[in-house]
């Protein structure tokens, strides 16, 4: 069952969910606000107004991601070659040391890597522009040599990409635009 807030004059959806977790989460990947409450937590209310901006934020990406197209023509192929030719390219650059490339779809992330230095990309980036592809590629290419996201890592990400948050933000779109039926 949805419950509903206004914050801001808009209607916002949202669901509670309980877990054995310390701290109260918030996750949009499903299309509406979810709340993950420690159990026996019930005062929420100044979870949700303390964030309201960052909802609202959330909320009119979701708007917008019914007005965004994906691209039905790229393969699974097309985009596995790709991304293997602008590892290669990286590679020369930075001498990344990968172990494996592997393509699968993930629930919450467009990509990630481990300390082993194997990389895994979601299966749904065919649908996105090559643009965004590229740059989901590099930041887990930067995260080879900085693992965290810190300042360290920021600042690689930033050289290259001035525009990264507008870029996260349109990759957020996508997202929705593909997850939320
Ligand atoms: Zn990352």
């Amino acid at each position: 069952m949805l419950k509903e807030i206004l914050l801001k004059d808009t209607l916002i959806k949202y669901k509670i969910e309980r877990r054995l977790i310390k701290h109260p989460r918030m996750e949009f990947k499903t299309g509406y606000l979810k709340l993950i409450l420690p159990m026996g937590c019930s005062d929420f209310h100044d979870l949700l107004i303390k964030n309201q901006n960052w909802i609202l934020k959330q909320n009119n990406l979701i708007n917008l991601s019914k007005t965004y197209e994906l691209n039905y023509e790229r393969t699974e192929l097309e985009l596995q070659e790709y991304i293997s030719s602008l590892i290669n390219d990286y590679d020369k650059l930075y001498d990344l040391n990968i172990n494996t490339i592997s393509y699968r779809k993930m629930k919450k992330r467009w990509g990630s890597c481990d300390i082993k230095h194997n990389l895994k990309f979601n299966k749904n980036l065919k649908y996105l522009p090559s643009y965004l592809i590229e740059y989901v590629v590099f930041h887990e290419i930067i995260h080879l040599k900085e693992f965290n996201h810190n300042k360290n890592f920021y600042n690689y990400i930033k050289n290259r990409y001035p525009n990264y948050k507008q870029l996260d933000d349109e990759l957020t779109v996508y997202w929705f635009t593909i997850n939320i039926k």
